[in-house]
């Protein structure tokens, strides 16, 4: 049986923090998904359609690698694409109770699905999208903060 993960978030927008984890959590499975999770009612600060396309290009030369879009609740996503483990990167202390909860809250609602939780390395611990949101939104330089692979202002 090949172990599926799924790295669930809101990626608005994908940051550097978020490649590291990605490339490091790959190796400890058979497939990982990047998946977008949306709320219908709120478009969020970058569009869906760009968002994915920016992650899809970061990753194309590694077919390990999918990126989807979701908008029901994680755990019955897992389910749906098979994954029994699902990824979240951990910063600081602050992360760790947030994501207790969530870790917690999903294992109650469904004990076959294990969250794995990766820290961050160093040099990515302030890295975060709603810093990058603030910069990008008063016409700054985010590209520190954002893939080397692509030009993030490609997908504005
Ligand atoms: P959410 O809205 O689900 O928190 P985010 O896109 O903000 O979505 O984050 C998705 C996951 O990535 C979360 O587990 C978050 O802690 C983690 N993350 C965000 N930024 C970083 C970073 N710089 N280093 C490591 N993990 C990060």
């Amino acid at each position: 049986m090949s172990k599926i993960a799924v790295f669930p978030g809101s990626f608005d927008p994908f940051t550097i923090g978020h490649e590291s984890i990605v490339r490091r959590a790959v190796n400890i499975f058979d497939k990982l998904i990047i998946a977008i999770g949306f709320n219908t009612n709120k478009t969020g600060f970058w569009p869906l359609e760009k968002r994915t396309k920016m992650i899809t290009d970061i990753f194309i030369d590694d077919p390990r690698i999918v990126i989807d879009a979701y908008s029901d609740l994680t755990v019955d996503y897992c389910n749906r694409v098979g994954a029994h483990f699902m990824i979240r990167g951990l910063r600081t202390a602050v992360d760790f109770e947030y994501e207790r909860s969530i870790g917690q809250s999903n294992k109650q609602l469904d004990p076959g699905i294990e969250s794995v939780f990766i820290l961050t390395a160093p040099e990515y611990t302030h890295v975060n999208s709603s810093i990058v949101r603030d910069i990008i939104g008063h016409n700054g330089d985010a590209s520190m903060f954002m893939s080397k692979k692509v030009n993030y202002r490609d997908y504005l």
